[in-house]
């Protein structure tokens, strides 16, 4: 008995308890965050809402927003309110707009009754929804001076995260319109970086933008999602459909940054492990974005949380090992990337506890992805700068080698020019050398050694060339030579003859007059256009000089004579040798007729 009137007073001040731990909501009371004065039930089967309350296992909620993690089955989480106020347009919010299905029930334990259940969440289209809202909100009836239980039953695919809000509509309104503009301004900026670096891209026609633009794409409607524009304003009937639309945006973000790390790091070209772990991340993120398409279902088992992770720690790892390899384009990749997964790490502390879960926690990876896309932009501006001005440097420096290759060229012409022009002259001289030897052979050929006048070649040749006009013969010879020879030798006798020869220079100077040693001692002379008379006069004075000259031998004098035949005809071709012949003959006659004289041709 006693036993039991213990039990019974423990059950009392159980509920005492129960009661005086339910949140007094009182006049003007602010936004309330709610974590602590939360308890939720992790149930092993599905429950009925009847069954729940009176299902033991609650427990208490820490920190500053619950966080369950991944549930396979839905979860619920209750709090007691007394409504202390005159009001009754309180409001609920969990300010997590990626929630499947959020259904909320009030119970009145004093009466025993349920309210009506309201549902709201991402795979319901927004006009099931009971408050238009960008995320999960819902209106409480809450009469004043009473006590009510408020019962959510949770379900979603991805993390639960509950960060929930008592607020007055008032509040609610005044705080959607704040943290509005600061989305509106965050997807504006990223419309303008997308245009501007798809504009970019119809300059360029780089590939990274691209990809670049295509991560964007996939961050904003990620974005889109989690903020709960666009399930608001967007896609809002698309209900279940939309909610994949979640999972796919973060999926394509991951493929997307992949490729584009991949192509703005170059990363085939310098292989390895970075290669090895890029190949692996993009058939890992194509896969799942195949499976969302498939059966999002599937996700479930393919670890997607610890891949995002991987993901990018692999990104840091591959930047810094590029770096290290000389990738220029490496150090302000790192920033971006580190900027974003810093900011993510803030967020990712305050849903588990380390940090206060607040507007600031909550929407910063948002403030992370806007300093990743600027610093990114100004790393692919920055890259394609410096690829402009390698390429400048190599057309400067080919600029240079041609210029450098034109001037050895003129050098080579200028050092051919000289050298032909050098060998024309040396060819020229040599020519000119050529002709005057030739001319000078020509002149010998045609002279007498011992008397330096004509020879009989050089006659012959001359006799060639008559043209029929008056000519006069004049043959001599010396007188009695043998004896001179043989008296005094040979060398006097060449001084005789050399003798004679001066006479016959110094005697025939008329142009066109030839005088010449027809052979042995004996000379010829040829007068052209000279009539007779003249011609003996001539033959006359040359015999007179040979005559006195004076001539020595060992100092004793030697006299020395001479004999002329002269014939006079017409100087052609056919008579030619007859004259000749003719003066001969009158040499003849000269000789027979005593010698040292002068004879005509008869
Ligand atoms: P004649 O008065 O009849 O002419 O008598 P000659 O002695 O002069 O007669 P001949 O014509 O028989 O003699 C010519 C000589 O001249 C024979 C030869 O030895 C000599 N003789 C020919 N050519 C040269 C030469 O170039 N130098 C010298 N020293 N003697 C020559
Ligand atoms: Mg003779
Ligand atoms: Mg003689």
């Amino acid at each position: 008995m006693l036993a039991r009137l213990l039990l019974l007073s423990c059950l009392l001040l159980s509920s005492l308890c129960c009661r005086a731990a339910a949140l007094e909501l009182r006049e003007g009371q602010g936004p309330l965050r709610l974590a602590g004065q939360l308890e939720y039930l992790i149930p092993q089967q599905p429950l009925d809402v009847s069954d729940v309350a009176r299902a033991t296992g609650w427990r208490s909620g820490q920190g500053s927003a619950l966080n369950l993690g991944r549930q396979a089955g839905p979860v619920w989480v209750r709090l007691a309110l007394f409504n202390a106020s005159q009001t009754d347009d309180w409001q609920l919010e969990v300010d997590w707009p990626v929630l499947d299905r959020v259904e909320l029930r009030l119970y009145d334990p004093q009466r025993q009754q349920w309210g009506a259940p309201m549902v709201a969440g991402d795979h319901l289209p927004l006009s099931q929804w009971p408050l238009p809202a960008r995320q999960p909100t819902f209106p409480l009836q809450l009469p004043a001076q009473e006590l009510r239980w408020v019962y959510l039953q949770v379900q979603s695919s991805e993390s639960l995260l509950l960060p929930i809000q008592l607020l007055s509509a008032r509040d609610r309104a005044q705080q959607e319109l704040q943290q509005s503009i600061l989305l509106a301004l965050f997807f504006g900026a990223m419309l303008a970086i997308l245009l501007y670096n798809a504009s970019l891209y119809l300059f360029t026609r780089k590939p990274d933008y691209i990809w670049y633009n295509l991560y964007l794409i996939g961050v904003v409607v990620y974005e889109l999602c989690l903020s709960g524009f666009g399930p608001f304003y967007l896609w809002p009937e698309l209900g279940r459909t939309g909610g994949l639309i979640y999972a796919g945006s973060a999926i394509w973000s991951f493929l997307a940054a992949t490729l584009f790390i991949r192509t703005f790091l170059r990363i085939p070209r310098y292989g390895g492990w970075p290669l090895w772990f890029s190949n692996g991340l993009l058939a890992y993120w194509g896969l799942a974005l195949i499976v969302v398409l498939i059966n999002p279902r599937w996700l479930s088992v393919m670890g997607l949380n610890l891949m995002a992770l991987l993901s990018c720690l692999l990104g840091l790892a591959i930047g810094f090992s590029l770096w290290r390899r000389g990738n220029q384009s490496a150090p302000l990749f790192m920033l971006a990337w580190l900027s974003l997964i810093v900011f993510t790490f803030i967020h990712v502390a305050a849903i588990e506890g380390l940090l206060p879960v607040n507007i600031l926690t909550l929407r910063i990876q948002t403030l992370g992805f806007f300093t990743e896309f600027i610093l990114l932009s100004v790393a692919l501006a920055d890259r394609i700068n410096r690829e402009r001005a390698a390429r400048i440097e190599a057309q400067q420096a080919l600029l240079e080698e041609r210029e450098s290759s034109l001037a050895a060229q003129r050098g080579i012409n200028e050092e051919l020019d000289r050298r032909v022009h050098e060998r024309t002259e040396a060819l020229q001289q040599a020519r000119e050398e050529l002709e005057e030897a030739n001319a000078e052979l020509l002149r010998l050929s045609f002279t007498d050694s011992l008397t330096r006048l004509s020879n009989r070649r050089h006659v012959e040749a001359q006799l060639a060339l008559l043209d029929g006009g008056h000519l006069s013969v004049l043959m001599l010879d010396i007188d009695y030579f043998k004896r001179i020879n043989d008296s005094y030798g040979h060398p006097f006798g060449d001084r005789c003859i050399a003798a004679v020869g001066e006479v016959l220079r110094d005697q025939v100077r008329r142009n066109g007059d030839l005088a010449a040693r027809y052979g042995g001692e004996e000379f010829i002379v040829l007068l052209r256009g000279c009539p007779l008379e003249a011609a003996l006069m001539i033959a006359e004075r040359i015999r007179g000089q040979v005559e006195h000259l004076v001539l020595e031998f060992e100092g004793q004098p030697v006299p020395l004579t001479i004999s002329l035949g002269v014939a006079h005809g017409r100087g052609d071709q056919d008579r030619i040798r007859e004259l000749i012949a003719a003066a001969d003959a009158a040499l003849y006659q000269a000789k027979q007729e005593g010698r040292n004289r002068v004879a005509v041709a008869g």
